[in-house]
Order: C-alpha cells, then structure tokens, then sequence
C-alpha cells in the first residue's frame, strides 16, 4: 500500500464535526437550483451546496444534465447564498469547464467513472497543477482496491484534498435499498488511511426517502466524516432520482432527528470506556482459550472416526448441535441468526481440521493441473 499524506483541508470547512453536503441530484432549472439553494442556506449545519449538471444515466434517453450553463447558476448560488459548491466531473472537458467557471469549489468522480481507471486517469491528468478538493465515489461493485486504486490516481496528480464518498454497491441480490451498503468496506478504508475523510450518501444507498433517517444515522455512530443528501426543491418533479430526494423541510426535519455523535471526550468518559474494554478484552481471551480446547477435542474425534473409518460429517449430531445451542442461546437472549452463524462457523471449521486429519498421506493428487497456454 502506498503512503499518501492527505491535507486536512476538511478540518477547516466544518465548524462541528460534521461536513453536511446537500443539494438536488441534477440542476435542472435556474429557480430549482437558487430556490433549492436558498432554502438551505438557512440552514446553519449545511456547508456545501450539490448540484450535477453532467449526469451519468443508465439509459440515453433520460435527462442527463443541463450542461455548462450548470455552471453559471451554481456561481449565483456562490454569491448569493455564501455556500461552497460541489459537482460531478467525469472527463478531462468537465474539469476544464468546471476550473475555468470558477463555479465549482470541489470536485467529485462519481460511481460509474470510478468503476473505469481510464476514466479517473483521464480526470487526473485534468487536475495536474491544480489546488482543488476532489471527492471520490465508491465504485459500483464492492472492491476496496478499485476505490483506492482511483483516490490515488487523484493523489499522484498532486492533489492532496481528498474525500472518499460512500454511495452504496450495486445489488447482485433483490434488496430493499438501492446499493448495499457494505459497511465493512469504508471501515476498512478508514482503517488504511484514518487520515481520509469518509462522507456517507445515505441518498444513493437508500433509493427512497423512506430508509435515508437510518442509513444516514448508521453513518454518524460509525464514525464517518460527513454527510451528502440529495434535497429537492419539488421532489416529484424532479428530472432523476424523484423517490430518494427530500423537500428542504423534510431535510430540516432530518437534521433535527439526527443525533450528531460528539468527538470531544470527557476524561471522565475515557476512563469508563476504557474500563468496558478491560472486561471486553478479558473475555475475548477467554473465549479464545476455549475456542483452542473445543478444536483440540475436535482434533481428537477426528482421529479416533479416520480409525474407525467413519465419514466426518454426521447429519444427525449436527442437527442435534444446532438445535441445543440455538434453545441455550436464546435463553441467554443472544440472537438466533447470530447464533446459527456462529456454530456454522465453528463447525467448518472443525470440518476442515477433521478433513486434514483424514487426508494425511491418502488423498495425494493424482493428475497434474493443466497450464493456461
Ligand atoms: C449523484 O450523486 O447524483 C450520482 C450520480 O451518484 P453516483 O455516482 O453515486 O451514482
Ligand atoms: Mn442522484
């Protein structure tokens, strides 16, 4: 993994912990745009206005933007309301438009242009020589590497204003939400670089209107940086994305429901958590310790049925196991789900030791694999 020194050029645009990004998913007209933007500007917690003028769209025959002209009304929406403003670009011709309007006060690569490296190189080389915050989407499909191959894209262009912005993964299965959240893979970019700042879509994710409370709120108890909300003077009107952008009362609703999770710790606070955790960490030891001695049993067992010559898996002890621990465990009140996860785990696991032990010195390979060429 290459070292990469973000700026923190995010500590300066919030003044609480949060940067709240909002605006209508597509500039559509001039009075959509500067009434959608009046509306939020009143609203103290909102920082950045969003608007995209070139929008990436499934089908040709959607709207997909209204273009350059975008750009003026976002520069009245600069000087009218004081709010920065952000917007898609997804080629080297959009970046040059964008820069040379002085309109746009950071950038952002969306999903699609994300998903396709010679996209984002083509946006980077763009950017060369120049001092602007870029925010990058997710890519469409659930893969880190792509993400953080595009951010250093960006980053080898020599800009260091970085955000990563996570949208949600596209849904291989049917699902209630638009994308799939997958939140283990923005815990894991923070893990890499807990320098980068980490803004949430709950908007995208969601789909509807209906899930973005949750979504947006799962994002401040992890922790992310920041928030990008799709709000929309008239939603039923709107030209894309109509079910999943709030009125700009609905928004404010939003924020008032929302509970913004302080970073400023109390001494007092520290020394309790970190009392949970002594006993957290104890008991994790301890059922490290015990999880050691099942699998030495297992080990056993599977030595003493490779003896006798009898298969591993033994469909009526598993039904026994599952059934057991399931009724214990919820007298314990742990969740059933949980549980049956967990003894499936444990039990693969002694499948692959027992399958270790019977496959000692008998199950040689006896083809050669077969080379590509
Ligand atoms: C958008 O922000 O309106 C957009 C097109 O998002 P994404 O690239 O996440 O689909
Ligand atoms: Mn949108």
């Amino acid at each position: 993994m290459n070292i990469i020194h973000f700026n923190n050029w995010f500590e300066n645009l919030k003044d609480t912990d949060y940067l709240i990004i909002a605006g209508p998913c597509s500039a559509e007209s001039y009075e959509q745009v500067l009434q959608t933007a009046q509306q939020l500007s009143r609203l103290k917690q909102v920082k950045v206005f969003r608007a995209g003028i070139w929008k990436p769209r499934t089908n040709p025959n959607n709207f997909e933007g209204v273009g350059e002209i975008g750009l003026q009304w976002l520069k009245e929406v600069k000087q009218q309301t004081g709010l920065l403003t952000t917007t898609e670009v997804a080629n080297a011709r959009h970046v040059e438009l964008a820069l040379k309007s002085e309109a746009v006060d950071i950038l952002w690569l969306g999903a699609r242009t994300v998903t396709n490296p010679f996209s984002v190189q083509e946006v980077a080389n763009a950017l060369k020589g120049v001092d602007i915050p870029v925010m990058v989407k997710n890519p469409l499909h659930p893969d880190l590497k792509l993400w953080l191959g595009a951010i250093e894209r960006i980053y080898k262009a020599g800009i260091n204003k970085i955000a990563a912005i996570h949208r949600g993964f596209f849904p291989f299965n049917s699902s209630k939400l638009r994308n799939i959240p997958k939140w283990e893979i923005p815990i894991n970019l923070k893990t890499l670089y807990p320098q980068l700042p980490i803004i949430n879509d709950p908007s995208h994710i969601a789909g509807d209107v209906y899930y973005i409370n949750e979504i947006a709120q799962k994002a401040l108890d992890l922790n992310f940086n920041g928030l990008m909300i799709e709000v929309h003077i008239n939603p039923k009107e709107a030209l894309s994305d109509a079910k999943q952008q709030l009125t700009p009362e609905q928004f404010e609703q939003l924020l008032n429901q929302l509970k913004f999770r302080s970073h400023d710790f109390g001494q007092d606070f520290l020394d309790q958590l970190e009392a949970y955790r002594h006993q957290i960490d104890s008991i994790d030891f301890q059922i490290l310790e015990l999880l050691a001695q099942r699998f030495e049993i297992v080990k056993k067992i599977g030595q003493y049925k490779n003896q006798h010559n009898i298969p591993i898996f033994q469909l009526k002890r598993w039904k026994q196991i599952i059934s057991t621990r399931k009724k214990f465990a919820k007298k314990l009140g742990l969740s059933d789900k949980f549980i049956e996860n967990f003894i499936n785990f444990i039990h693969q696991e002694s499948i692959d030791i027992q399958t270790k032990i019977n496959n000692n010195g008998t199950n040689k390979k006896i083809f050669s694999k077969q080379s590509n060429s």
